[in-house]
């Protein structure tokens, strides 16, 4: 069968949560019986989300391939329960820079190259190619940006063009917002009817018309978007706040937004399969255990470096790391909350750890770059591991973590990664080698140690006990490692490498005994990209068990 596609647009303004629209749409189709693939369309000239700091942008979710892409992507793959192709991710970057290098090698034989076509038919051959790579039935495409925006009106040009070609087997959903304004008091639609006016310039029109707003609309305000928007009232879907995104698919359904699109797509209604349907009954499980009624509630202490703009934008930072937590405190059925400490106000007083440490009841260091806020981080790790607080490291996490132990448990003087100082005395934690080049030439774009890399466990030890496997697959984004020169000294002092790469060069995972510690685990890989709402992490699991103190 051919694949059917959608294109999930925005209207009115950005921020108003397509991509969790796009995720739910998704999550709904898929436990329908179909084959569903999400695909993020990205305005920006980067080529890829590595280079950008999270500040900027947000999370960099790693693909399993190793791409590194937009936080949407971990929203598609957390909602629709599978791993996701990097041909699912495209940026204008990426396609102009295809049509540029093909223009260079002669690809278009002499021909004049211009955005209509060439740029164009880049983008519809990349929507095919991910259609096709995964073998889906319906293929979600979320256009970033919102409608009018100069930068993604090629890959709106490109729907349209697809849609011209096959009308039966394309449909537009816009994803808008209807304002309350205070004074007013009064839900208005005048925005959205703008955007789908503007929409109508490009030649597409809206088949259904996701409406976010702070309540739901009422019947009369339905029928008016209708008639004025010029679609069918029950494709006029109510998207009103609520209070966690996984309830988007919930309420989605009470709308029969998946029959009604799959009628537009001239698709049946069938019966799903018991996988699909497990997936439901699944979700709905995972959802009622969110909203449960928590006796007990644990807070964590996240210390991170990205607090240049507020607490915000640290939560934006470290999104997969935070959604991680709660699927592990859902399934433990107690609550979990998070406390942002900006590692700089460690550093001005470490007294602060006491308080910190009097209100909260475990501590994760998450990935990170560079020398801003380690101090403080070293510090925190010192004070958890001598408290016996329970501690799970990040990538960074981990690094650091060596680096603490390296200095205070044995003792040495002049401990630190190359990443910070090149030339100290003991680089524990030190460049691999394959990334030597890479920083001689500065060729710093998606050239990490990026994707997923196998993992052999340690019989025995904490992180073998958790994941009940000999063997893990894990995703990584990453240039520097554990020195190994400095492996036996660790070990003799009681640091336990317990995950290590195939080939048992790379350290992949430390930890410290039950005995010694409640929970203190390090990982080089970032288990939050495969934190699943319904499967949740082995290793949060363990960072959740050592907090209530099993
Ligand atoms: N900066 C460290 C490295 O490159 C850790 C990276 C991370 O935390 N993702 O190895």
């Amino acid at each position: 069968m051919k694949s059917k596609y959608i294109f999930v647009i925005g209207g009115v303004m950005s921020g108003v949560g397509k991509g969790i629209a796009t995720s739910s749409l998704g999550l709904i189709l898929k436990t329908k019986g179909y084959k569903v693939n999400l695909v993020k369309a990205d305005p920006y000239l980067n080529v890829d989300a590595g280079t950008m700091n999270p500040t900027e942008h947000g999370e960099v979710f790693v693909m399993k391939e190793g791409l590194e892409t937009d936080q949407d992507m971990g929203n598609y793959e957390r909602f629709l329960h599978q791993d996701i192709h990097q041909v699912n991710y495209m940026t204008s970057g990426m396609v102009y820079k295809t049509v540029i290098d093909k223009e260079r090698s002669l690809g278009y034989k002499g021909k004049c190259v211009e955005a209509i076509p060439h740029v164009r038919d880049e983008i519809i051959n990349r929507y095919k190619e991910a259609a096709k790579e995964n073998k889906s039935d319906i293929t979600i495409v979320e256009i970033g940006g919102t409608i009018g925006d100069f930068q993604n009106a090629m890959f709106m040009e490109a729907a349209k063009t697809m849609k011209l070609k096959d009308p039966k087997d394309v449909i537009v959903v816009v994803v808008s917002y209807l304002p309350t304004p205070g004074a007013i008091g009064e839900m208005k639609s005048k925005p959205t009817q703008s955007a789908i006016r503007e929409l109508n310039g490009y030649g597409l029109h809206p088949d259904f018309i996701i409406a976010r707003s702070e309540v739901a609309l009422d019947d009369k305000r339905k029928e008016k978007i209708s008639i004025s928007c010029n679609v069918p009232k029950e494709n006029v879907i109510s998207a009103p706040d609520i209070k966690s995104i996984y309830d988007v698919p919930i309420n989605f359904n009470k709308d029969k937004i998946g029959e009604a699109v799959l009628k537009a797509l001239s698709l049946k209604n069938k019966k799903p399969d018991a996988e699909s349907s497990k997936l439901w009954g699944d979700w709905e499980n995972f959802v009622k255990n969110v909203h449960l009624n928590k006796t007990k509630t644990f807070r964590v202490a996240m210390i991170g470096k990205y607090f240049d703009s507020g607490d915000f934008t640290l939560m934006d930072s470290y999104l997969s790391v935070m959604e991680a937590l709660k699927f592990a405190a859902a399934k433990a059925k107690v609550g979990v909350e998070i406390e942002w400490v900006d590692s700089k106000t460690i550093e001005k007083d470490q007294n602060i750890l006491k308080d910190v440490f009097k209100r909260c009841h475990g501590l994760i260091v998450p990935g990170g770059f560079g020398t801003t806020g380690v101090d403080g981080i070293l510090k925190s790790i010192e004070y958890v591991r001598k408290n016996k607080i329970p501690y799970l490291g990040i990538c960074y996490g981990m690094q650091l973590a060596v680096i603490e132990y390296a200095t205070n448990v044995l003792g040495l003087k002049g401990v630190n990664t190359t990443e910070i100082d090149k030339d100290c005395k003991h680089k524990v934690i030190d460049i691999m080698e394959s990334q030597k080049e890479n920083l001689v030439k500065l060729a710093m774009g998606g050239s990490m140690r990026l994707g997923s890399y196998r993992c052999k466990l340690a019989r025995g030890s904490i992180v073998h006990d958790l994941y009940k496997s000999d063997e893990v697959i894990e995703r990584h984004r990453h240039r520097y490692e554990v020195n190994n020169d400095y492996v036996d000294q660790l070990e003799s002092k009681g640091m336990i490498f317990s995950g290590k790469s195939i080939d048992g060069k790379l350290m992949e995972m430390i930890e410290l005994k039950k005995d010694k510690h409640p929970f203190f685990v390090g990982t080089q890989s970032h288990p939050e990209f495969l934190s699943r709402p319904t499967t949740s992490h082995p290793l949060f699991d363990g960072l959740i068990k050592g907090m209530m103190g099993k």
